[in-house]
């Protein structure tokens, strides 16, 4: 066959990316062959509550204005305009944590600044990234061709793993709380990473998507709740899990004006200029509306109407993780994340007990397969669902065990 442009051979390396597609199958087969059986679905990471009265009535007023020759926007400033900026700040006040305007980025979502970041980095950086995790930050790595060390998350460190010492590493993804296992990093853990990162000139990826689920004050929520952060990471944040933006799309990255490197040149490149330069040429803002929208959504307001629908997300939690104590069963998160993580019953491994649990119960979740080799014996429920139907899988769970 003629040779066409030399594609980027790394995509040959990653893995076929068949978790949800896998669910999706066995799930439509069984309810094709079992029509008159009622499957609840606990294994999506979606929300399902719609957006909040103070967000939707702030996107009307941002539509009218636009259909309006005297308040019409066109292109907007690629870092986001400067009141949900400061909105952003504000909210990052209120939660005890100082940022500057200029080290806030906004942007379509979490999972394109935390893929896209690594246009930063060189290629031979070594990443940690812990086993089992989201799979966006493998992946992105791989399709640059980087070499990834992987750290264990497993029962014994609760899923909140430490740095080894005797591990060099220069960029390190951290996710707390965690999707999938919902564990939550305290202050003194991510002051080790803190130190770690400081002493290796490594740069730590934080994903905090779930802050908002956080109740327990003494919990940080930002990774610049840290002494010595801002000089070594970086945080992405989502408004999709705290104000059920999933599919209105509006993230933000913090990116400190600290946060340098000394190239091999000897040129000190400030990380903050180096975002700002690449989202400028490769990245045109968030739609004007969406972004009144997430303003809105940072309201004193309407933080109160969001933390209202985290709070039925986590009644749900809370439902699951009653059942699983009354059983005996141990799980990790589930208090302060919407993810309820536990070994699978009776040493079975997760796509067999997805497929126990699907037949004899008839409910969905996701096999801990899908997020690394330290998920094959464990399986993961979400709170994302409507309360009946929590109820009622958690009944026929119940049952079953
Ligand atoms: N980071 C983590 C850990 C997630 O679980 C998700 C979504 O599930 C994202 C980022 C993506 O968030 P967004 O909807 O802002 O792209």
């Amino acid at each position: 066959m003629k040779s066409l442009a030399k594609l980027n051979e790394n995509y040959q390396n990653l893995k076929e990316s068949y978790l949800f597609s896998e669910i999706a199958h066995r799930v439509a087969k069984y309810t094709q062959e079992n029509p008159d059986k009622k499957v609840i679905r606990l294994g999506i990471g979606d929300v399902t509550l719609p957006l909040e009265s103070e967000v939707v009535d702030s996107m009307h007023k941002a539509v009218d204005e636009m259909g309006n020759a005297s308040s019409f926007r066109g292109y907007g400033p690629e870092q986001g305009y400067d009141f949900l900026r400061n909105a952003i700040k504000d909210y990052y006040t209120r939660n005890g944590v100082s940022v500057e305007l200029d080290e806030i980025f906004v942007s379509d979502g979490a999972k394109s600044d935390t893929g896209n970041i690594t246009d930063l980095f060189s290629v031979d950086n070594v990443v940690l990234i812990p086993d089992p995790v989201y799979p966006v930050y493998v992946d992105t790595n791989t399709m640059n061709g980087r070499k990834i060390v992987y750290l264990d998350a497993n029962a014994e460190n609760g899923f909140l793993p430490l740095p080894d010492e005797s591990v060099h590493a220069d960029i390190i993804y951290i996710c707390s709380p965690n999707n999938p296992t919902g564990a939550v990093y305290n202050k003194e853990q991510l002051k080790i990473w803190v130190d770690y990162a400081l002493k290796n000139d490594a740069i730590i990826l934080f994903d905090s998507a779930y802050e908002a689920f956080i109740s327990d004050e003494s919990l940080p929520r930002s990774i610049f709740a840290i002494e010595g952060a801002k000089q070594c990471a970086i945080e992405f944040c989502s408004l999709s899990k705290t104000a059920g933006f999933t599919g209105t799309r509006c993230g933000y990255t913090v990116v400190p004006k600290d946060l340098k490197v000394t190239a091999s040149n000897g040129e000190v490149m400030y990380v903050n200029k180096m975002w700002n330069r690449r989202q400028t040429t490769k990245f045109n803002g968030v739609p004007y509306i969406v972004q009144r929208g997430a303003e809105a959504a940072f309201s004193k307001e309407g933080m109160e109407q969001a933390q209202k629908m985290i709070g039925y997300y986590k009644e749900n939690a809370k439902i699951i993780a009653d059942t699983l104590d009354k059983k005996n069963m141990k799980y990790f998160g589930g208090v302060n994340s919407p993810y309820i993580w536990f070994e699978c019953p009776n040493n079975m491994d997760s796509w067999t007990f997805f497929d126990y649990l699907l037949t004899n119960a008839q409910v969905v979740g996701t096999p801990g397969a899908g997020f690394g080799t330290n998920g094959t014996n464990y399986f993961r429920l979400t709170s994302f669902g409507n309360k009946e139907n929590t109820i009622e899988a958690m009944e026929r769970f119940a049952k079953l065990f």
